[in-house]
């Protein structure tokens, strides 16, 4: 079934200049990109994104790095596009990703982990209106 999930590639990706290089996997993936921007979070707008981690330890730390520079986001359309992203990312920590997968390749810890991907359906339509309306999403 065709879903829509959220990326977003983050201030330690876009600051290395590997935005495209992520871009290309996600493309070869066969998942279609139908929004795409570059942003600079706020820090309210980081703990608005991240409210559901907020009782957890590393909330401060991770709100900070998600405003500490621009970041891409975009929607992913395809086949089941939300576990696809999800597989193509890897796991949170880098030192537990498996090879071929986006934080493999680039993340830098547990918490500079280049990209973001929604964790199924119904946060996939939360986080995809908090950054994107209608007539920003082809199709
Ligand atoms: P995800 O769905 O794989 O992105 O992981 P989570 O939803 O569990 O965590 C959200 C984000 O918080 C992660 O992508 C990391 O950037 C960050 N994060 C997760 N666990 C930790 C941690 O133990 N320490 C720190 N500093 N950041 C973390």
């Amino acid at each position: 079934m065709s879903e829509r999930t959220l990326s977003i590639i983050k201030p330690d990706a876009v600051e290395r200049n590997v935005t495209g290089a992520i871009l290309k996997m996600i493309q070869d993936e066969g998942l279609k990109v139908v929004a795409m921007k570059m942003i600079h979070m706020t820090k309210e707008q980081a703990q608005g994104f991240y409210a559901v981690h907020r009782e957890r330890p590393f909330f401060d730390s991770l709100t900070d790095f998600m405003c500490s520079g621009p970041v891409v986001v975009s929607v992913l359309e395809g086949d089941g596009a939300i576990a696809r992203y999800r597989k193509l990312m890897g796991a949170t920590n880098p030192e537990n990703a498996d090879e071929g997968t986006i934080r493999k390749q680039f993340a830098l810890d547990v918490e500079k982990n280049s990209v973001h991907g929604s964790d199924g359906v119904e946060t996939a339509a939360v986080e995809i209106s908090y950054f994107f309306n209608r007539l920003e999403m082809v199709g």
